[in-house]
């Protein structure tokens, strides 16, 4: 017999409000499909309001789906009649605010929910999980004797410490700055890793979410767009939602002929599968597109960004469209040099056909 799933979302929906009859009310969650296998990180990704917090507390218990199934190691959770409370599902949470009791040490707060363990089993457990955050030597100090970063590493022991079978972590690096968050993130890559759990991390940082998950589920309003593997999500997205979301892409109108896609730029060789003739847009990323000084051409460089290793350049085509551009830290082009501007890609153009108002 084949293991099912660590965790498991079938059809879930979810709409607040509902009992008070209020019109127009459009749900927090549609419809919501999701499969981890164990061992899993999936990075839950979408803008502010998209249902991702949602999701987690279906998951978790602390919300009842009006429709689907919430299965967890095969068992179901919710649905139908059925409902396991929160604490009896072994599912850990971190959540953005690690609010922590400010009167108790870090070992209390870390063991606060620990149940039917002795004292050496305690202090043994606790010492292991304290080892594993990188915070061995601190239980007896106090939340306000801690930085940001090694309070956040408070609430994930606390959430580790039951050995919970799925964490769920909503946005737990949000309140850190930029360095912290950066360091924060590769500790939990290991960490999540070396303890092969099965996890969701919910951000709104693409790119925390491309460092984090094995897998990545984009969201937009209640409904999960995309899953698919980091590289997948980033080169094929299934929506143009997704692509506009994950990693700046421009779209460039083109009309496909028999020798690939027809663009103010000139002709980009590539197949798509349209019919001839159809209009589309196909989606270029900065590193996807060339370009050198060309006098008299029709396309300008309208500014150039300083990005350490590189240079992002905006470059304005004819039709007043704008492209962006990587280019090596060496070449300088001042804002009016004409350009000559091609498309080098070393995989296939995602592409989505055309509507009157994308354009
Ligand atoms: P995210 O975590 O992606 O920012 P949420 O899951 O928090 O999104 O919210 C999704 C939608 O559900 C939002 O429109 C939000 O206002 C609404 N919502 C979330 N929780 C509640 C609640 N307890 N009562 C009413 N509306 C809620
Ligand atoms: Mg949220």
């Amino acid at each position: 017999m084949t293991k099912p799933p660590a965790l498991e979302l079938r059809q879930v929906s979810k709409t607040f409000g509902k009992a008070n009859g209020q019109a127009g009310v459009h749900p927090a969650v549609q419809n919501v499909d999701l499969s981890l296998p164990e061992g899993e990180v999936l990075a839950l990704l979408g803008p502010s309001g998209c249902g991702k917090t949602t999701i987690l507390r279906l998951i978790a218990g602390f919300e009842r789906p009006d429709e689907g199934q919430v299965r967890i190691g095969g068992q179901l959770a919710a649905g139908g009649l059925s409902f396991t409370p929160p604490e009896a599902r072994g599912v850990g949470m971190v959540f953005q605010d690690y609010a922590l009791f400010p009167h108790l040490s870090i070992g209390d707060n870390v063991t606060f929910g620990l149940k039917g363990l002795n004292r050496k089993q305690r202090a043994e457990k606790l010492g292991f999980i304290l080892r594993l955050v990188g915070l061995e030597g601190r239980a007896a100090d106090y939340p306000h004797q801690l930085s940001g970063g090694e309070r956040q590493r408070v609430a994930l022991a606390r959430a580790l410490v039951p050995e919970p079978r799925l964490l769920l972590l909503d946005e737990p690096l949000s309140s850190l700055d930029a360095d912290l968050r950066m360091k924060m993130r590769e500790d939990l890559r290991v960490l999540l890793k070396v303890g092969k759990l099965t996890a969701i991390f919910v951000t709104h940082d693409q790119e925390e979410a491309l460092y984090l998950g094995d897998r990545l589920a984009v969201m937009s309003q209640g409904r999960v767009e995309q899953v698919g593997k980091p590289e997948d999500i980033f080169h094929q997205p299934a929506t143009r939602f997704v692509a506009e979301f994950m990693g700046n892409s421009d779209f460039l109108p083109g009309r496909r002929t028999p020798h690939g896609v027809e663009t103010e730029i000139g002709l980009i060789p590539q197949a798509v599968d349209a019919p001839e003739g159809a209009d589309l847009q196909l989606v270029l990323r900065a590193d996807d597109v060339r370009f050198e000084p060309q006098a008299g051409s029709p396309s300008i460089v309208l500014a150039r960004h300083f990005r350490g290793a590189m240079n992002v350049y905006r470059l304005r085509l004819p039709s007043g469209r704008l492209l962006h551009a990587f280019a090596p830290h060496e070449q300088r082009l001042p804002p009016g040099t004409p350009v000559r501007i091609w498309v080098d890609s070393q995989h296939p153009l995602a592409w989505f056909e055309s509507t009157d108002h994308q354009n």
